[in-house]
């Protein structure tokens, strides 16, 4: 029948329907030679389509069934005289669109796809030819109107908890603070040709140098993201990333990344790690790894400047805050002495402990035997009456609780709650100072926009194989110069008085754009820059 349709009407027909017609006559011989009505559809699909067929076979599919049913091909419901509303009111093409989309992988939605296929496959599949081809501020506004949002995601996290409460009360109660005080004592390069600024010490004050730390990830394959091809060339892309170099560095004003260098100007100590995970056994990275750069460092530093402090600036990482292997845990220990638990280390009872008599008391967690003590134990030697507390909930303690149980009771503990991370440890027990950046706030680590500079440079050269790609990287990343270094570390503070000033996202950043003097970099580097950054 559907061949009899194809005789008698292709004349008359307008092009649409003779198309669905010969779809379906392809479908009906692809079926009727043994093919599932899945792979007909599919199979047609690929002859009429290039690219992912999901959308189109679907389709297909419901065109032949209805044909089954109906013995014809489904009617227009779209009225042509009524289209100075928005297509997007018609129902059949919100269901399209919305069933195309849907099929798309996910990350693969743009607007300018969006707009090819509704000019190209959802409207004219629908019998509708628009007066002229929708645009592609048409495509991003359906995108809106049906749900998607242009989402920016940087190391997994979904951008956009800036604002959080407790994220703004750390930025603004400890973070800015401490950084002011520390301010006060560094050296300054300012001005256009950044001038160095010595800070007013006042006696036995020490000067002190700031270290940005942060890690980054090379890929072998990493290539520009846009080219400049002649019409019809395509580009040979190498399958996947590649092999990775993962760095984490630090830098400074001082001299750019951490390291000293000898007369000739050459590299002799490098504070830098570099390794090749999942290449010749090499391990990933780790809190120990972390922790032995830290001392290389902080021996780097010394060397550097015998008389300054440093304060070592970190992001809030689970490497950063992993605690000493005999750290205080109160879930980790059991109602009464000895016993199968851990042995946590002593400390003093702090000042904001309840009972005041018991303040500033040494709190042995060991017996006299060398047991470790239990919940029950350390508790009574804070001043706290447990008598009527059970030891744990079980499983876990409610949502919302208020001494619920001794262990919850010992966490809340001064002493238990804020216990130092190693890497704290480590630094302050060298005489230096430590701080963790607000969460989510990547304009106010400079290295990241370091990252962004060697990135927009790794990315142009071509890189045949692995040993290139890591004699590149390197090459970039030592190809910063000094200056640049002291503008993106200037970029950061400018955005910390802004936030100091009580401004606070697009206009902190408006602000901070609006003070710089010189573009040292280029266009496009800034943008590659801004795209690290927001
Ligand atoms: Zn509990």
């Amino acid at each position: 029948q559907i061949k009899e349709d194809l005789k008698h009407k292709s004349k008359t027909l307008p092009l649409i329907r003779v198309k669905q017609l010969l779809i379906l006559s392809n479908f009906a011989t692809l079926w009727l030679n043994g093919f599932s009505i899945i792979d007909a559809s599919m199979q047609i699909a690929h002859q009429w389509h290039e690219g992912n067929g999901n959308w189109f076979a679907r389709r297909v599919h419901a065109l032949a069934r209805h044909y089954q049913v109906f013995e014809q091909l489904p009617v227009e419901k779209h009225d042509s005289s009524s289209n100075n509303r928005s297509w997007l009111h018609n129902k059949s093409v919100q269901n399209c669109t919305r069933e195309w989309l849907t099929t798309q992988s996910i990350g693969k939605v743009m607007p300018h796809n969006l707009q090819q296929s509704l000019n190209s496959i959802i409207l004219p599949d629908l019998g509708m030819i628009p007066a002229k081809p929708l645009s592609i501020c048409t495509a991003r506004r359906w995108l809106i109107k049906l749900g998607w949002r242009r989402t920016v995601v940087r190391k997994g996290i979904y951008m956009g908890g800036h604002e959080h409460s407790d994220v703004v009360k750390y930025r603004n109660g400890i973070f800015l603070p401490a950084m002011e005080h520390f301010e006060k004592r560094m050296m300054k390069y300012e001005g256009p040709e950044l001038e160095c600024v010595k800070p007013p010490l006042s006696a036995g004050e020490k000067e002190i140098v700031a270290y940005f730390h942060d890690e980054s990830s090379f890929h072998a394959n990493e290539e520009t993201r846009s080219l400049w091809l002649r019409d019809g060339e395509q580009p040979l892309r190498k399958k996947g990333r590649g092999c990775l170099i993962r760095i984490s560095d630090f830098i400074c004003e001082a001299t750019g990344r951490l390291v000293v260098r000898d007369s000739s100007g050459e590299i002799v100590k490098d504070a830098w790690q570099v390794i090749y995970p999942g290449t010749n056994g090499n391990a990933w990275w780790d809190s120990a790894q972390l922790l032995a750069q830290v001392k290389a460092a902080i021996a780097i530093h010394n060397e550097l400047h015998p008389d300054k402090q440093a304060v070592w600036v970190f992001d809030q990482s689970s490497n950063h805050a992993a605690l000493p292997p005999d750290a205080l845990r109160a879930f980790d220990m059991n109602k009464s002495d000895g016993g199968k638990q851990r042995k946590q280390r002593d400390m003093v009872i702090p000042m904001t402990n309840p009972i005041a008599e018991f303040r500033g008391q040494p709190q042995k967690m060991t017996t006299f035997t060398g047991e470790p003590k239990g919940l029950k134990t350390v508790l009574e030697e804070h001043g706290f009456d447990v008598r009527n507390l059970r030891a744990k909930c079980s499983p876990v303690c409610p949502f919302e609780n208020n001494g619920c149980c001794m262990a919850w009771l010992l966490s809340q503990q001064d002493d238990f709650a804020n216990q130092q991370s190693m890497l704290e440890q480590i630094i302050k027990d060298a005489g230096h100072e430590c701080i963790f950046l607000p969460k989510f706030h990547c304009e106010l680590n400079p290295i990241e926009m370091y990252w962004g500079w060697c990135k927009h440079r790794y990315r142009e050269i071509s890189k045949p194989n692995f040993s290139v790609a890591k004699r590149v990287a390197l090459e970039v990343l030592n190809s910063c110069p000094i200056e640049v270094i002291r503008r993106f570390i200037n970029h950061s503070w400018r955005f910390m008085s802004a936030y100091r000033l009580g401004l606070t996202g697009k206009a902190a950043a408006w602000a901070v754009r609006k003070q710089k003097q010189h573009r040292s970099v280029s266009q496009r580097a800034m943008l590659e820059i801004e795209s690290v950054l927001n």
